[in-house]
């Protein structure tokens, strides 16, 4: 029986050489077949018309090729734009794209959905429903940025999803978005940011590449950080920390610690102390995400006042700290706001 065509979007770089060679092709093919996929996005391998007929011939017997379709647009009045794309098999996921004078950011998920549950977090209501490929990944940053008509100069992986759950297939998304032949991002230009897997943080320490590190702490008191992502219970603190740290020394990175503020929950003096006491004293910067309202929760943005007094508690005690200004809250496109809308109204 002839065995079923291979996704090629699920290949990362080394696996796209492999498949190459495996058809009897020169080194060189792979930066072309790259240059195909992800930079001219190609529909089809029957358009690749600087590969040989043979080739483009095997790719189409051998692998399937199905960018995802925009299924929908949504434009905030501060040019943030939020993407709804759909994949062959029916699965929507949601990105982002964030302009800021001829730069621009791309937010792109890494799973359908996510099973982590934060308590604050459209998506991790919405279930899960299944890893995304490396090239699922890629198309939605080069999509999105086609559309804007700009190169995308960083990626983030912070839409939905939990990319050290889906380690492997994100470290090739990563990959596919830093080859020059690829989309060209610096490695320090493209972020992964996870809840706090601790696997995944010291796998990331061994890469090669720079990519850049950040780590959603939102609360250092365990019992709040237990309930606020259930899913990390399993990694306490104190074991965040020291991994944390030894990725500083391993990598001499410094990673991000996301906390979103949420009026009488993580904003508390006590809640502050413990904040203060996790990252202080080494290679730690906190960006503040005052929280952006999400259907369903009690979550509520402290008042600006409050907010001004977290990070100067920060600053005084020697933290370096920013506050995120928030794009794109009109179209729910801010931090923990992307949801799988059409699953969810489908069930
Ligand atoms: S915040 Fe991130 S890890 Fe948590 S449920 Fe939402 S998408 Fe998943």
């Amino acid at each position: 029986m002839a065995e079923a065509p291979t996704d090629i979007a699920s290949l990362d770089p080394a696996g796209l050489a492999e498949a190459l060679t495996a058809l009897g092709q020169p080194s060189f093919r792979r930066r072309q077949l790259m240059a195909w996929l992800y930079g001219r996005l190609a529909p089809d391998f029957a358009g690749m018309t600087d590969l040989p007929a043979s080739l483009r011939e095997n790719l189409a017997n051998s692998y399937t090729l199905n960018q995802p379709d925009a299924l929908e647009v949504q434009r905030s009045s501060d040019g943030t734009r939020k993407y709804l794309w759909r994949f062959a098999d029916g699965v929507t996921v949601e990105s982002v794209g964030i302009p800021s004078g001829d730069r621009l950011t791309v937010c792109f998920s890494t799973q359908a959905g996510c099973p982590m549950g934060c308590a604050f977090c459209a998506t991790g209501r919405g279930g899960f429903t299944r890893d995304l490929l490396p090239g699922e990944m890629t198309w939605q940053v080069a999509l999105t940025a086609r559309d804007f008509g700009l190169r995308a100069s960083n990626a983030v992986a912070m839409g939905q999803g939990e990319p050290f759950q889906n380690y492997d297939a994100t470290l090739g998304g990563l990959r596919l978005m830093n080859a020059p032949d690829g989309l060209g991002i610096r490695a320090r230009h493209l972020t992964v940011s996870t809840c706090g897997v601790i696997p995944g943080i010291r796998r990331l320490a061994t890469e090669p590449e720079q990519f850049t590190l950040a780590a959603s702490l939102h609360s250092a008191v365990q019992a709040t950080r237990d309930r606020l992502m259930p899913g990390v219970k399993r990694w306490p603190l104190e074991e965040l920390k020291s991994t944390l740290i030894d990725y500083t020394h391993r990598t001499g990175r410094r990673p991000t610690l996301e906390y979103a503020l949420i009026a009488g929950e993580n904003d508390t003096p006590e809640e502050i102390a413990a904040l203060v006491a996790f990252a202080r004293g080494w290679m730690s910067h906190v960006n503040l995400i005052p929280v952006n309202p999400v259907a369903g929760t009690k979550a509520s943005r402290p008042g600006d006042p409050r907010i001004a007094q977290v990070a100067a508690a920060l600053e005084a005690a020697g933290v370096e700290t920013s506050v995120r200004t928030e794009r794109g809250t009109d179209i729910d496109a801010a931090c923990g706001q992307l949801t799988q809308r059409h699953r969810v109204s489908a069930e």
